[in-house]
């Protein structure tokens, strides 16, 4: 096969079949429709596709790899366009499930867009760098625990699956990788203002070394129905529960 990779489209081609098996099996049936990111020359596609009883469509940015793929998958529902601009209520009507090696420069903002669209997305598997996975699989009280982990485990069962070596690309990355998956939970809401939820896990982690008495600052909001115990910790320290605690003891200020 010949490659000819972007390198700003984070385009690193998985060689190995039994991983690309592996990873398209690792979708545990929460829904029939299924959509790929970035299918690049189809490795992880063709086990997709190859499944009749999926509604299965992929999504790709760069226009030779899409040519290849109406090549050698004439069948295949392939849209040429950016996942980040993608207004997934159109794509589909019915909750779908994510899956993709993902390109690695863009893995935040496809887990947010994921975080925001968590009621249309059941599950997520997805190869992406491993510090990457690590942090979004972390518990809390470990250092690489962070935004992405408290979010995310908020409304979806998160599990580490398998690393992967560089070597099994093409070209190599320069860092390991890892596959993970993301079951939605059985959480609706989190009896709380989620708004204000999100804003308090970013800026509590935008100075995860402050106590949050520190770092909460910056909200502009009351802490003195703060339990004391909270606003001693440091951000990565605490579980959903405790921050949706601390969201809901917030007081407006000036009354
Ligand atoms: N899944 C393939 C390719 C992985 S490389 C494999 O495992 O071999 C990442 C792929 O994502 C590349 O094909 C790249 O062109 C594509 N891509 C990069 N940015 C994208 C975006 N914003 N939307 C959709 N696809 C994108």
């Amino acid at each position: 096969m010949e490659v000819r990779a972007k390198k700003f489209l984070g385009q690193h081609f998985l060689k190995d079949e039994n991983i690309a098996r592996q990873i398209a099996e690792s979708l545990t049936g929460q829904t029939t429709h299924v959509l790929e990111i970035g299918p690049g020359m189809g490795v992880l596609t063709k086990y997709l596709h190859a499944n009749e009883s999926l509604d299965f469509h992929a999504i790709e940015i760069d226009s030779e790899s899409v040519v290849y793929l109406h090549e050698h998958y004439p069948q295949l529902h392939v849209i040429e366009g950016d996942f980040l601009a993608l207004n997934l209520a159109e794509l589909f009507s019915e909750p779908f499930a994510v899956i993709g090696n993902f390109p690695y420069n863009i893995s935040s903002q496809i887990l947010f867009k994921v975080f925001d669209n968590r009621n249309q997305i059941p599950e997520v598997v997805g190869m992406f760098q491993k510090e990457v996975a690590e942090r979004v699989a972390a518990k809390p009280g470990s250092k690489t625990y962070g935004i992405l982990s408290v979010l995310l485990s908020a409304f979806y069962d998160i599990e580490y699956l398998f690393t992967v070596h560089e070597h099994v690309f093409n070209p190599p990355p320069k860092v390991k990788s890892a596959v993970i998956r993301l079951k939605r939970n059985a959480v609706t809401t989190l009896d709380c203002d989620e708004a204000l939820f999100t804003r308090v896990v970013k800026i509590g982690f935008n100075q995860r070394r402050k106590t949050l008495r520190n770092a909460l600052k910056q909200l502009g909001m009351g802490l003195d129905n703060v339990p004391e115990e909270l606003l001693g910790k440091r951000a990565e320290q605490l579980s959903v529960a405790e921050f949706v605690t601390i969201t809901n003891s917030l007081t407006p200020l000036n009354q």
